[in-house]
């Protein structure tokens, strides 16, 4: 989608701190980090929200949890813990419409959340 932030990320052209990618699924740095690591995972195909998973596209949100499980090992945020996160819609305060996980790790966390 030609005015998504994130997919202009994937077409590089908004730059990134890019820590894994693949023909389906790019991870990069948060710019706006919230814990020690923040990393966003989401797929190269434009899918608003979790909201747009269907039969035909679900295959990608099992891909993107191998690909978070080999990050966080990377990372080194493995063996302490870390928390995945999808905001989904106007209540789920999700503010990119592009389908992605947030990867946070480096700290301990409070459930739940605010
Ligand atoms: O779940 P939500 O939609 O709120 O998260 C979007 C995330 O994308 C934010 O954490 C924001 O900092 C991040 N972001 C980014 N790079 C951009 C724009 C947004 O990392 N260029």
């Amino acid at each position: 989608m030609s005015d998504c932030i994130f997919c202009k990320i994937v077409n590089n052209e908004i730059p990134s701190k890019k820590v894994y990618e693949d023909d389906k699924v790019l991870a990069f740095y948060d710019i706006s980090p919230e814990a020690p690591v923040h990393i966003v995972v989401i797929p190269k195909e434009h899918i608003q929200s979790a909201n747009e998973l269907d039969d035909n596209n679900v295959y990608i949100v099992s891909h993107i949890f191998m690909v978070i499980k080999k990050i966080a090992k990377e990372l080194g945020i493995a063996e302490k813990g870390y928390r995945v996160v999808n905001n989904c819609g106007e209540d789920g305060g999700q503010s990119v419409h592009h389908l992605h996980f947030h990867v946070l790790g480096g700290r301990s966390f409070k459930w739940p959340p605010g």
